[in-house]
């Protein structure tokens, strides 16, 4: 294991944002991982998979960990389902390709989503109107105060709308090993999001299948969102803000076609049609801005500082504090 001292981070961010972390070490096995945590015991420890949900604003001072435990494998099956393994520095979509080659369904429209398999039960990753919580069995991790490993259920996880367990109470106290998800043999599709539905009939889809979804998921995605690889970005920055019925409806009053859906907590409204309607769609300052075709997605056009991203995130919140009376949530982990 190679230790590496003012490490260079802008490789291992998607923003590409240039900040050092003061050591450096991957990991590819849980021994490998405890002598790191013994080595550094004193020291702040932050686990990094993708990069790909994380806002860097300054050198970080400890150790970056970065994951690369592989592996996917079938445990156990029976008539119904396929109990799918993957070592938690699996890249996400191979793991999802993975499970769609073998036809296996629940994983399908979670495609093409960057990262680890190890941080999405981190956020409970959801995409088209599926969340990895639908089909997540169990995921092992490791305690970092004691050095020992103990296995969470789908319930331990607390998962919640990009929420977990990890995300809150157990923030920065475990990192996850490897996760298993429960998937089907015989599918029951979801394409209950509306462009899921318009783009198959787009494609004449008719018979529908795992690669079908997959297929038409990586097409949507591909047209809409920047690809990290030539622009800098995290995905969303923030979270659809969900809302009471009497702020929908004070709403309504001066923008009536708001748009909405109903969420388990709440009413759900697009931050995405909060930010537009504040004027930041393809908005740009500097080398920051809202990305021309979603502009939930705030971009580094080259040179921005994780500051300046900071900085102009905090412009929006305001902008649409002000004019909606809605405080945006960021979902990126900032540090
Ligand atoms: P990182 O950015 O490396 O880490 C994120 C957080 O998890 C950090 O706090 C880190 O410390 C922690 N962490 C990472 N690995 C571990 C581990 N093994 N144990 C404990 N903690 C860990 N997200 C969605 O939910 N849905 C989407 O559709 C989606 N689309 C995206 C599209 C684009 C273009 C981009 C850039 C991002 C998108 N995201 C989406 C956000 C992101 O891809 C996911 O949150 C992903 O799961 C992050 O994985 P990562 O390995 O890059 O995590
Ligand atoms: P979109 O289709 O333009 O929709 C805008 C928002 O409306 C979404 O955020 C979505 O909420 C909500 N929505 C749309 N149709 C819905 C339905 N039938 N039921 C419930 N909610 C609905 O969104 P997009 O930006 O292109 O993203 C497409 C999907 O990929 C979304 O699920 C989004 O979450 C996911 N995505 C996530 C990230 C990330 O970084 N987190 C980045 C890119 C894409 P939800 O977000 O709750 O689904």
């Amino acid at each position: 294991m190679e230790i590496h001292k003012d490490f260079d981070l802008s490789g291992l961010n998607t923003f590409r944002v240039k900040v050092a972390a003061e050591y450096f070490a991957s990991f590819s096995s849980i021994q490998e991982l405890q002598n790191l945590i013994e080595q550094f015991h004193s020291k702040n420890k932050l686990v990094l998979g993708g990069g790909s949900n994380v806002l860097f604003t300054k050198n970080i001072s400890g150790v970056v960990l970065h994951n690369r435990i592989k592996g996917i494998e079938i445990i156990k099956e029976d008539e119904e389902f396929v109990w799918l393994k993957a070592g938690a520095g699996e890249n996400w979509h191979q793991f999802v390709m993975y499970s769609v080659h073998q036809n296996l369904e629940g994983l399908e429209n979670l495609s093409l989503i960057p990262g680890s398999t190890g941080a999405a039960p981190m956020q409970n990753i959801g995409a088209y109107g599926v969340e990895i919580k639908d089909v997540f069995s169990e995921l092992q991790a490791l305690n970092i105060a004691d050095n020992t490993v103990r296995t969470f259920s789908n319930e331990d996880c607390r998962f919640g709308y990009r929420e977990s367990i990890f995300k809150n109470q157990l923030k920065h106290q475990f990192v996850i090993l490897n996760i298993t998800c429960r998937l089907r043999k015989q599918p029951e599709f979801n394409i209950s999001y509306g462009t899921v539905e318009k783009e198959l009939e787009a494609m004449g889809i008719k018979q529908l299948s795992v690669k079908a979804i997959s297929d038409v998921v990586i097409r949507i995605r591909t047209a809409k969102l920047p690809d990290p690889a030539v622009i800098g970005n995290a995905g969303s920055f923030f979270k659809n803000p969900l809302v009471q019925i009497s702020k929908l409806h004070e709403l309504q009053k001066d923008f009536p076609s708001v748009p909405f859906y109903n969420a388990a907590n709440g009413i759900k409204i697009p931050a995405a049609w909060l930010i537009e309607q504040c004027g930041f769609k393809g908005y740009r300052e500097g080398d920051v801005g809202c990305y021309q075709f979603q502009p939930l997605v705030i971009v580094n056009y080259g040179n921005a500082s994780g500051i300046d991203i900071f900085e102009f995130s905090e412009k929006i919140i305001d902008t649409v504090k002000e004019r909606f009376g809605i405080e945006l949530q960021r979902e990126v982990n900032v540090y």
